[in-house]
């Protein structure tokens, strides 16, 4: 077993921690200078040297590490990982029986006890995301829990540690049978075409489940859609597949179009009926003033940071303009989903943008419908950042 490092917490943040805080913040210790080896198991202590949870050492944007748990005779090994994952199996039982949606995820990070970990599964498969070189000191215990605990065909893992935005691995594939790829898993009997071993992105973003079946059940019928940041489509398809009478996506990456044409394919849909356009967003905004084109439904779903040749998009900072853009090619009576994983602010500022942007162009605005992450990815109230997503379904008056 490792042996714990012993680290100091300045006092505001050991009372944090105490409350449930569950990361160790890099201005929270005292003696930073002792951590030398990711995965250390570290003993958290206030200043008056008194215990406040175990943790291991892991960097992960903000943070040195999580607190694992808040009792001194806890030991951090693979029963203890065994016990974290089968609580997550559990909490999603109800997806395992419901074979209308065949992937979804079974650990999230810290709002399942275990930061910078996650677990997700598609079909039989299962993909392990480490989100730092401390999580990863940990696999092979984190693998056999697992294992113990599920059926599986295959496990795939993601290195997702900071490497200034370089994916790490050219294969993924880590034990049991390898996938045939792309394999086709369900989102609420919608099917869609993964591949967990092509990169970091498998095809599909899970956390927009409840999104997309929205826009399905209740919004497309008869609508005119144009999707940005597309990526496969998959905004784009639930649409068709809810009677939109058009959709266009609009993505940048190449690949996103033999994708998108893949995604309407294995759903039935004629491809050519819809537009499917590799450019700039911004650019696409400007193409469609000039040629006074409007729709129905706008669909934002920008990542947190991007760069293109023209242009540069923060969502910290520009999600606003983004909006303006989106009003100026929205029908009267139209929805705008604007939607954001950026984590560095809340609901309650994404709404504040929305506010402004409708203020700015002259137009009244309702708010249909507002979503977070859904239910399998699971949160902690005592860590707001990790409850990311941010969608609401705006109608223009
Ligand atoms: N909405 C998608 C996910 C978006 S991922 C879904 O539901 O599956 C973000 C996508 O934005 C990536 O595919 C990337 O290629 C694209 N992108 C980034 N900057 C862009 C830009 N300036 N114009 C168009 N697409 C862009």
């Amino acid at each position: 077993m490792k042996k714990e490092i012993k680290l100091k917490i300045k006092q505001d943040y050991a009372k944090k921690i105490k409350e449930g805080f569950p990361l160790i913040e890099k201005e929270a210790l005292t003696n930073a200078e002792i951590l030398s080896e990711e995965g250390q198991i570290l003993h958290l202590m206030d200043e008056r040297g008194r215990f406040i949870g175990k943790g291991y050492y892991g960097e992960q944007n903000k943070g040195y590490g999580w607190v694992l748990t808040r009792h001194q005779d806890e030991t951090i090994d693979q029963a203890f990982f065994e016990k974290k994952i089968g609580v997550g199996l559990q909490k999603r039982s109800s997806f395992f029986k419901d074979n209308s949606t065949t992937a979804f995820r079974i650990f999230n990070g810290e709002g399942d006890g275990v930061g910078g970990l996650t677990i997700d599964y598609y079909e039989a498969f299962y993909v392990v995301s480490w989100y730092s070189e401390g999580i990863f000191a940990f696999k092979n215990q984190i693998l056999k829990a697992l294992q113990q605990l599920v059926e599986y065909k295959g496990i795939y893992e993601k290195k997702r540690f900071n490497t200034g935005g370089k994916y790490i691995d050219d294969d993924d594939f880590v034990t049991g049978e390898r996938g045939e790829f792309p394999m086709i898993v369900k989102e609420n009997d919608v099917q869609f075409s993964v591949h967990l071993n092509e990169g970091p992105m498998t095809g599909v973003f899970l956390d927009q489940r409840d999104v997309r079946k929205k826009i399905r059940d209740q919004y497309a019928e008869g609508k005119t859609v144009l999707n940005t940041f597309s990526y496969t489509g998959a905004f784009s398809v639930f649409a068709a597949l809810g009677g939109a009478t058009k959709t266009t996506s609009v993505d940048l990456a190449n690949r996103s179009y033999p994708k998108t044409v893949e995604q309407f394919s294995i759903n039935g849909i004629d491809y050519e009926a819809h537009d499917i356009k590799v450019m700039d967003v911004f650019e696409y905004f400007k193409y469609a003033v000039k040629k006074q084109l409007t729709f129905d439904m706008v669909v934002l779903d920008p990542p947190s940071f991007a760069r293109s040749k023209k242009h540069r998009f923060s969502a910290a900072k520009d999600y606003k303009d983004l909006l303006k853009q989106a009003i100026a090619i929205t029908e009267d009576n139209g929805v705008i989903v604007a939607s954001t994983n950026y984590s560095g602010y809340g609901m309650g500022k994404f709404k504040g943008f929305i506010e402004k942007a409708f203020k700015e162009t002259g137009h009244r605005y309702k708010i249909e419908e507002q979503f977070t992450l859904p239910s399998d990815f699971a949160t902690t109230k005592e860590y707001k950042p990790g409850d990311y997503l941010k969608v609401v379904f705006i109608k223009k008056l």
